[in-house]
């Protein structure tokens, strides 16, 4: 049911009371049948919608929507437009796809064209990203790594609780669900006071993320965007596996921060949840105490509920075993906050940006969101019920993180992030 205490709307199409893909969600992707070009889509359970045949058949027809906006391999050109065609898109499929909507539900042959059995397409990357931002938003991911790196006394930087602390990341590795990722090489400085030697990383690690894309019109160098702007300018969310190779980073960071440790890979879940698809979850964040400066105040209920998970799989543990639940609100700083923060400069984005939160860890044992604080730098490894311990991730290990909002008899969720980890290259 719905705040007013009407039932949840469903579809004509069956969709399991615990699919992720709800009517409620109906989140933006690229898929592609064998033999055709990719085409921009939303999934409804495992159905992929072909949002270029289906505009094509006349029953997509909203003003402003450019003709093929969607005969595309990608999204940008939809997330160009501004926030009010979008929603009134999601609106149009909402309503057709309703149990009651006789247009689409009883015309075969247009069933045939546009809805497509998820195991006959291949899910793509959603977005041609142009830049990449990783934010460090979580008071205890920062806290606990301060800790084992500085101390108790020195955790938190000073500035970490008067701005949302981040570093512009690389887009070009950013790959989608599914993506096998190679154990890096590196400089690792294995002993302190000693000169570095060259080799596979030996500590590999993921951190659990969710990331936003920015939507709408991109924006003039100069000018800038306030909190209350983030509600239109967001276009939708995805779960980010932030791989890192602990060592490498230990060893280059000062003082410039990460580079190659975060540079080879980064996973996104494939499908795209829109920012209006979350807004029944909104909740108010952590309490941000010293008031943050005017530029950086804002709405209230900035946050979001949304139950996060990892969970590592390995060739003796095929079953894939959690090993962290937290929750997105958690997170101290908001994405509008960062939206706002990132272009306090006059710096410009453009649609397709990603913006990523950084690793979200809750204030429970289990709910921190790297191995570096799950296993506390490899002092307490975990134990997999194969009998295996894990300090960091081993060649041949899977991690899987997924993500979801739970409403009252629906999901909205993010399906997975998924990613093998392949042995070093030979020398
Ligand atoms: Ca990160």
């Amino acid at each position: 049911m719905d705040s007013t205490g009407t039932p949840a709307a469903q579809s004509f199409l069956e969709v399991a009371a615990d699919s992720h893909f709800s009517l409620q969600n109906l989140p933006w992707g690229v898929v592609a049948r064998p033999g055709e070009e990719p085409r921009c889509a939303v999934r409804l359970g495992d159905w992929a919608i072909d949002l270029a045949r289906l505009q094509a058949s006349d029953l997509l027809a909203v003003a402003g929507l450019p003709n093929g906006v969607f005969e595309r391999d990608a999204l940008n050109d939809f997330m160009a437009l501004p926030a009010s065609v979008r929603r009134a898109v999601r609106a149009r499929l909402g309503a057709l796809l309703r149990r009651d909507a006789p247009q689409l539900r009883d015309d075969p042959a247009l069933r045939r064209r546009v809805l497509l059995p998820l195991a006959d397409v291949t899910v793509l990357a959603p977005v041609r990203i142009g830049d990449y931002t990783d934010f460090y938003s979580s008071r205890d991911h920062a806290t606990n790594v301060g800790i084992m790196f500085r101390g108790r006394q020195n955790a938190l930087m000073p500035n970490w609780l008067h701005l949302p602390v981040g570093y512009h990341g690389r887009a070009s590795s950013i790959v989608p669900s599914g993506t096998a990722v190679r154990r890096p090489r590196g400089q690792l400085q294995p002993n302190a006071g000693e000169p570095p030697v060259f080799g596979p990383s030996r500590l590999l690690d993921f951190e659990l993320e969710v990331g936003f894309f920015y939507g709408g019109p991109p924006t003039e160098l100069g000018s800038t965007l306030s909190v209350d702007a983030a509600d239109d300018r967001i276009f939708g969310l995805v779960l980010v596996n932030d791989w890192s190779a602990r060592d490498v980073q230990a060893w280059e960071y000062q003082p410039l921060g990460p580079f190659t440790a975060k540079n080879f890979a980064t996973s996104i879940s494939p499908w795209v949840v829109p920012w209006e698809a979350l807004q029944p979850f909104r909740r108010e964040p952590p309490p941000q105490d010293p008031a943050p400066l005017p530029y950086l105040r804002g709405e209230r209920n900035a946050s979001f509920d949304i139950a996060l998970e990892v969970a590592l799989a390995t060739p003796r543990q095929t079953a894939p075993h959690p090993v962290c639940r937290t929750n997105f609100r958690h997170l101290y700083w908001t994405m509008q906050q960062q939206l706002a923060h990132h272009t306090v400069t006059g710096c410009n984005v453009r649609p397709g940006d990603l913006m990523a939160s950084g690793t979200i860890s809750g204030p429970d044992r289990d709910s921190r969101g790297s191995l570096l604080e799950l296993t506390w730098r490899g002092s307490e490894p975990i134990r997999l019920p194969s009998g295996e311990e894990r300090r960091f991730l081993e060649d041949g290990d899977t991690v899987i993180m997924t993500g979801w909002s739970q409403g009252d008899g629906y999901r909205v969720g993010f399906g997975e992030v998924r990613g093998d980890v392949l042995p070093a290259r030979p020398d």
